[in-house]
């Protein structure tokens, strides 16, 4: 795609379980969708397939009785979005303009230009912001400091290792539970005296004797050498106190953050960057443009509500393309519901004869 533009009815950015769903629903439909997907990049933590892709056992997803692997379970949603038609391209996508439609993106090759968009670009991991936590040479990220333990735990660095987990929800049981597989000993490090991680990983946790919790404690900094990788960590107790812990490796579990920086400016968002969507619907402030999955979803955040929002958001964008105005042999544009759209594209006359704005800012006299 050499400085080309590309027109599509529909482009779906990212490959999760809600793009994927997202694919699947509007290829069958016959929308010929286009799906972007980030390229593999260790450093911005994107692989297309999302967070399942660095997830080892999903026991949850419904169907598969005897769980499945995160990894199995996208190569099965992208088989059958392909099997449908979908196109898959891998890109990064440096702007977007959602000033009017078509929508345009801009990527590094080209121009896409799409009738609708549907936004499933996900969450990315958070991180602690603590001296020694930054990627190389600025820290020992990438040395000994990681967000996924599926992806480095298993690692000649971390074998044999002890090892610190920091954060008390879900991902950091799953990440010490799986680090156990390679590590000497894992502790994990929470603020809190209480866990938000669901009571059956909770239990899985206390269970393994190779896991063991440190409470009501942060972590201030993470300690090392070029050389070495990490060699510690600087612990702060409740009373202020802080000690030196030793460990060869730490993995941060503390939740995650929406992508949605692209965005910034043109869509809705909360506080904490999710994208806003309307009502029992996936749509965004911005009409044709849609969300789904965890780019949206502060409260579920499962890869089952991801997979339930992107069918939403494919059923929402055929809805809307069908409401599109058609161009006519005529020369007219009607809709479905029999507007008519006036040749300078400023107002639409309804069936019943009333002229109204097909702009915002626009104002239309009756005829
Ligand atoms: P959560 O937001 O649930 O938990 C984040 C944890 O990190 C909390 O314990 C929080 O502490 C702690 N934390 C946050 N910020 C900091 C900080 N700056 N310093 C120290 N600690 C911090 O995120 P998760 O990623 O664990 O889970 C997100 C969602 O994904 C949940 O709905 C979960 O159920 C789901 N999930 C499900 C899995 C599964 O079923 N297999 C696996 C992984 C996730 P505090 O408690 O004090 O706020």
């Amino acid at each position: 795609m050499a400085n080309e533009t590309i027109k599509r009815d529909v482009v779906i950015i990212g490959s999760g379980p809600a793009g994927l769903t997202a694919a699947i629903y509007s290829a069958r439909a016959s929308l010929k969708p286009l799906l972007i997907d980030a390229p593999v990049d260790h450093v911005k933590q994107t692989a297309p397939g999302g967070q399942l892709m660095i997830t080892t056992d999903v026991e949850n997803y419904p169907g598969f009785a005897d769980g499945i692997q995160g990894p199995d379970l996208m190569m099965e949603f992208r088989k059958q979005a392909e099997r449908f038609g979908t196109e898959f391209m891998e890109a990064w996508i440096r702007e977007v303009d959602l000033s009017e439609r078509p929508f345009q993106l801009y990527t590094d090759s080209g121009t896409i230009s799409t009738e609708t968009l549907i936004i499933a670009t996900g969450a990315s991991a958070k991180w602690l912001g603590i001296p020694g936590e930054a990627k190389v040479p600025d820290g020992f990220g990438g040395n000994g400091v990681s967000a996924c333990a599926t992806c480095d735990g298993p690692l000649p660095a971390f074998r044999k290792k002890v090892l610190v987990v920091v954060g008390g929800g879900d991902t950091a049981m799953e990440e010490a539970t799986f680090l156990t597989r390679y590590a000497a000993k894992v502790y994990v490090v929470h603020r809190r005296d209480k866990q938000r991680a669901s009571k059956i990983m909770q239990e899985k946790a206390f269970r393994n004797e190779k896991i063991e919790f440190i409470w009501n404690t942060r972590v201030e900094e993470i300690l090392g050498t070029p050389e070495e990788g990490v060699t510690g960590v600087r612990l702060r107790k409740p009373n202020g106190e802080d000690y030196v812990f030793d460990c060869a490796g730490v993995f941060v579990a503390i939740g995650h953050k929406p992508n949605t920086g692209l965005f910034k400016g043109q869509l809705e968002m909360d506080d904490v960057g999710y994208l806003k969507t309307s009502g029992h619907s996936t749509a965004t402030n911005i009409p044709g443009v849609f969300a789904c999955g965890d780019v949206q979803d502060s409260v579920y955040r499962q890869a089952v509500t991801a997979a339930g929002t992107g069918c939403m958001s494919a059923i929402d964008a055929e809805r809307y393309l069908d409401h599109l105005p058609v161009a006519m042999p005529s020369g007219d544009e009607v809709t479905i519901e029999g507007e008519h759209v006036t040749p300078d594209h400023k107002a639409i006359i309804t069936p019943d004869g009333h002229m109204i704005p097909n702009a915002p800012g626009v104002t239309v006299g009756e005829d």
